[in-house]
């Protein structure tokens, strides 16, 4: 998609499989089962999306989808799409890793993180993307390192501290433009320093909403991942900005819906919004 001076991708980072329960929240499976098919295990099948952005001067990769680190019983256990997903998207874009300047990590959980290093023949890990800076919410990162017990098992650390011993981490704060064009919005709810990101040009808005609405099953309010650390957060946040997007006619891109990663939204009378021009990719 050509965004004004973007050059917008979808980068596939995996498919893998949640439990349904897990995945919906609050919301029992006699609602959301008749809309979504499970497997043997109750488990949901969802897309790691990221997404790439070229303007001529930058190259920017938005998550990084799960990587290629875990154990054969991780695989198992996640239902993991083998390889790394996304550095083999990226190369059907004709896009290597040492092409990307600029990786923004939504939040640090693993199916956005874990792409961001890699291990290396000899089994010491690095980061993915060798010359690029990776930006991070400063809340977020401060939680993943933070050592807090009940947060310990989002944030592996083997997804994180490579970044921080070379030296490539930028934290940034509400607001700040990583790059022209690129507007990060601290959207909390999902985690503290949970970020959505905000294309711009020539009068259109592309917004990558990040897990405050990962698919669009989530436009409701009281539809939202039980992953969430400040469920209520989510409930008002989300629903501020579907209604910003439906207002003013953003592409919305969500993280793990399967089917319509990529749509318009409008408000809807009796549910609140609806998604219209669907589309699989940008
Ligand atoms: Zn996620």
């Amino acid at each position: 998609m050509n965004l004004g001076n973007w050059q917008l991708d979808s980068v596939h980072g995996g498919a893998f499989s949640i439990d349904g329960g897990v995945a919906f929240g609050v919301v029992p499976k006699s609602l959301w089962g008749a809309l979504v098919p499970t497997d043997e295990n109750n488990r949901v099948r969802l897309g790691a999306n990221c997404m790439l952005a070229r303007d001529g001067r930058h190259t920017v990769l938005i998550d990084c989808g799960f990587g290629d680190k875990y154990s054969r019983l991780d695989r198992g256990f996640w239902g993991l799409e083998e390889g790394n997903p996304a550095v083999a998207s990226l190369a059907a874009l004709g896009v290597s890793p040492e092409d990307v300047d600029t990786v923004v990590l939504s939040h640090l959980h693993w199916d956005h993180a874990g792409g961001a290093t890699s291990r290396t023949a000899d089994r010491i890990l690095v980061p993915t993307f060798p010359k690029a800076r990776y930006v991070v919410g400063r809340l977020e990162w401060e939680d993943a390192l933070s050592g807090v017990p009940e947060l310990e098992t989002a944030y592996p650390l083997e997804n994180i501290r490579p970044l921080a011993e070379a030296g490539v981490v930028d934290l940034i704060d509400d607001g700040a433009e990583i790059v022209p064009g690129l507007t990060a919005r601290l959207t909390g709810g999902h985690t503290r320093g949970h970020l959505a990101l905000s294309f711009q040009s020539q009068g259109q808005t592309a917004f990558f909403i990040g897990d405050v609405c990962a698919t669009t099953l989530h436009l409701h309010r009281m539809w939202n991942l039980s992953y969430d650390t400040y469920p209520l957060v989510t409930r008002r946040v989300k629903l501020e900005l579907l209604g910003e997007a439906a207002d003013g006619g953003w592409w919305v891109v969500w993280p793990h819906d399967w089917k319509t990663p990529v749509g318009r939204m409008q408000r809807h009378a009796k549910r609140g919004f609806e998604v219209i021009d669907r589309r699989e990719r940008l």
